[in-house]
């Protein structure tokens, strides 16, 4: 892990990557429901980009495929730790 990475200091995982999800994505580490995984273009070396759920990746194609205050309102991204990060990965993705 390099020094590039922001910290955030999860209750459960202790000191952690910061990553940024939308607040759908952090709802299924709480109900299991998968609501599909999309992620940024990540930065060289980053394993952890900024991702959302598919129900924002169509509100961001419906507004022009550019995020906006409409599309970020309804993603209302959220800080999560590395590790519920790759949980949150592992459970939206098993959508069909
Ligand atoms: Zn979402
Ligand atoms: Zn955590």
């Amino acid at each position: 892990m390099s020094d590039e990475y922001k910290f955030v200091e999860c209750c459960t995982h202790g000191k952690q990557q910061a990553t940024y999800v939308c607040q759908h994505i952090v709802q299924t580490l709480k109900d299991g429901k998968p609501r599909g995984f999309w992620s940024a273009e990540p930065e060289p070396g980053d394993e952890r980009p900024d991702s959302w759920c598919t129900a924002c990746e169509e509100k961001f194609n419906s507004l022009g495929g550019e995020w906006n205050d409409e599309s970020e309102a309804f993603a209302g991204v959220t800080l999560l730790c590395g590790a519920c990060y790759d949980r949150a990965k592992e459970l939206n993705r098993k959508i069909s």
